[in-house]
């Protein structure tokens, strides 16, 4: 959690760029995490400052693959150290059902509340869902919740977890692990009002929030509600729809 001096001089920029230049010349240091442009889907590619590889969902098609490709050309082999799926919705798990078959995950299971991975000073503290036996009617609120914590760096990952599950994640957990407000949101259901929860977004008013949509989304999505509300509470919004590949470094 709170490991780091405070004395240490943090820096957070947010780059939104194009995918030829997130993805190439890179600096290994930093904590970096990319919100890939999938199109319609989800797939974040964090990257440790030792350059391990954390892939989370894997965006509907074959996009995400084609971005690992294009990066691993300069890398041996392809080797992800941890790979996680939120739920199974075909916007998240097919490009990554590809993936997996080129390349080797090290860590690859469904996580559950209490869960902790810890790797290269990232801590990824798992919230949600609360056990193996939890199956609502709704299977986005099976979604993996994560809190990644790097020092004084906080970013939650929500999957396409419904308001709901948001209202029932662990406050005080949460409380403890968040210093001054989120850092960065990743916007639950690509921005639709059914992970809309104010009170909860009220609370950890977040600096980024990042939404990931395909371009004209069939639903409409992002929720006009949605963006009106991050707006209002400050937050600075990023979506991949318009930016592409969201690239945020904490240092
Ligand atoms: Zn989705």
């Amino acid at each position: 959690m709170h490991f780091r001096s405070l004395a240490l001089i943090y820096i957070l920029y947010i780059l939104v760029s194009i995918l030829s230049n997130t993805l190439s010349n890179r600096e290994s240091r930093g904590m970096t995490f990319e919100f890939l442009d999938v199109g319609q889907g989800d797939s974040i590619l964090i990257t440790t400052t030792a350059g391990k590889f954390i892939l989370i969902d894997g965006g509907g098609d074959y996009t995400a693959d084609r971005l690992l490709f294009e990066r691993q050309r300069l890398l041996s082999g392809c080797h992800l150290d941890v790979v996680i799926l939120t739920h199974e919705h075909a916007d998240h798990s097919v490009g990554l059902e590809r993936i997996l078959k080129r390349c080797t995950a090290g860590t690859y299971k469904k996580l559950y509340k209490g869960d902790l991975l810890r790797i290269d000073g990232l801590e990824l503290h798992v919230l949600w869902p609360p056990e193996k036996s939890y199956t609502p009617s709704d299977i986005n609120d099976t979604s993996t919740v994560i809190l990644a914590d790097y020092g004084f760096f906080e970013v939650l990952l929500t999957g396409d977890a419904g308001s709901t599950v948001l209202s029932s994640l662990d406050k005080g957990k949460l409380d403890n692990l968040i210093q001054n407000g989120l850092d960065i949101l990743k916007v639950s259901h690509h921005g639709s009002k059914t992970g809309l929860d104010k009170s909860f977004l009220r609370k950890y008013t977040p600096r980024y929030a990042v939404i990931q949509v395909g371009e004209g989304n069939k639903f409409g999505l992002p929720d006009e509600e949605v963006l009106d509300f991050l707006g209002g509470i400050g937050s600075e919004i990023y979506r991949t729809d318009m930016q592409g590949t969201v690239e945020i470094k904490a240092f």
